[in-house]
């Protein structure tokens, strides 16, 4: 299987909106621009809300039956690892291997010094098409990271060889994460780690370092714009240059994870693409589940109603919600909206407060990141909230496309 050049990772916690999301690519494709759907969950999300593979496979397949859709469309099995692989082997055929646990455990010795002695005709300057300037490696740097990542890849051809031994090597696509790591990884790590991939055999057609600045849930980038500017470009350029030098698949390309709502860097993400006539994978998750609550809001009555409650126990149960997510949100408790007051607002009100609209002086981008980790309460909640949906599909589903379509596909790959 070939991933197409420009895919997107949908998340939809409760398996719901595949229409509507499918649709954002529909508008696309009107537009001349194919994106390729990838329905994306992890074993950590399936457990959180009590959902089963099987469960994103048919939602997907529904989606694109009902809207006629001739693409292609993948289900990722999303940041799996030995220990759950198994529970998504049949419902899966895109597996995104998470090795960042396995970053910074040495490799035997052994392994080290074959690796830096097989890549030693890279010490020196090295010049990447691409790259203004030169890049400088020394042995004491492919030997430091070699003893940051290899051991990490290597698992990760473990998990490939298990893949590929109950599906077949052509019945999956593979990408290769370690975005949820302490530490950013320059483009000199990146190539050095496509070198240990290819080494491994591993034909990863998607990479997902970590990149410089905060990638906070549902709320815009953080960090220096130009720099990240200047990372991900360079990491363009490594990847184009890596594929040639060590002969990994052709349409190897970027994977941003939390991708979504990073307005702040979109452009030169769109720019930086165009420049290099790059491909990219772009994931989401938690993005759909917020516009459910938007379009609920909307609805009113007992759509708003069930929004407010939402609300009311994510404040009750704060500390309990944002553990799991501590690293990934930044939330002023003080600028949380009182629950006396969440309760006099009206249907615009809400929705203006929780879309991640930057233009709107109402938005509050801390009460959109509380709801961001209350997804646990809707779960809770089962067929009310189920329910609720149905009601209020048609408003929801708009708020949905709207979002993918004109907040996230737009500026990245159609402006
Ligand atoms: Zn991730």
């Amino acid at each position: 299987m070939i991933l197409e050049k420009y895919s997107f990772g949908l998340g939809d916690r409760f398996g719901r909106q595949g229409k509507a999301q499918l649709q954002a690519m529909i508008n696309a494709k009107e537009q001349a621009v194919q994106i390729t759907p990838v329905w994306n969950k992890s074993h950590r999300e399936h457990t959180l809300i009590g959902t089963e593979p099987a469960g994103v496979r048919a939602e997907a397949d529904a989606a694109v039956k009902a809207l006629g859709w001739e693409g292609s469309h993948y289900v990722d099995a999303d940041h799996i690892g030995l220990a759950n692989v198994d529970l998504f082997m049949d419902s899966s055929d895109f597996f995104t291997l998470d090795v960042a646990d396995f970053m910074g455990k040495n490799a035997a010795e052994d392994e080290i010094s074959a690796f830096v002695n097989k890549h030693s005709k890279y010490i020196g300057s090295l010049a990447i098409p691409g790259i203004d300037e030169t890049i400088e490696i020394t042995k004491e740097q492919i030997s430091k990271i070699s003893r940051k990542v290899l051991f990490a890849i290597k698992e990760a051809g473990r998990i490939y060889r298990h893949i590929k031994s109950a599906k077949g090597a052509d019945n999956f696509v593979t990408e290769v994460s370690m975005d949820e790591t302490d530490s950013p990884q320059m483009p000199i790590e990146v190539l050095f780690i496509l070198a240990a991939i290819a080494d491994e055999g591993i034909p990863a057609q998607t990479i997902a370092p970590k990149f410089t600045g905060r990638f906070n849930k549902g709320v815009d980038y953080v960090g220096d714009v130009t720099q990240f500017e200047k990372e991900f470009s360079q990491d363009l350029a490594v990847i184009a240059f890596a594929v040639k030098e060590f002969g990994l698949p052709k349409n190897l390309k970027l994977s941003i994870h939390s991708g979504s709502d990073k307005f702040s860097i979109y452009k030169p993400i769109n720019k930086a693409l165009k420049k290099f006539d790059a491909g990219l994978h772009i994931k989401t998750a938690g993005t759909t589940w917020l516009e459910e609550i938007v379009g609920l809001a909307i609805a009113g009555g007992s759509g708003l109603a069930i929004a407010k409650q939402i609300y009311q126990q994510a404040l009750s149960r704060f500390d309990e919600l944002c553990g799991p997510y501590e690293t990934v949100i930044d939330i002023d408790k003080e600028k949380l909206p009182a629950p006396e007051i969440v309760d006099r607002w009206g249907p615009a009100e809400y929705a203006d407060a929780l879309r991640h609209n930057q233009s709107c002086d109402k938005y509050n981008a801390n009460f959109r990141q509380l709801l961001h980790v209350a997804y646990k309460i809707a779960a809770e909640m089962g067929e009310d909230y189920l329910n609720a949906l149905e009601k209020h599909e048609k408003v929801i589903a708009e708020q949905v496309t709207e979002n993918i379509y004109l907040r996230h596909i737009t500026p990245i790959f159609i402006d």
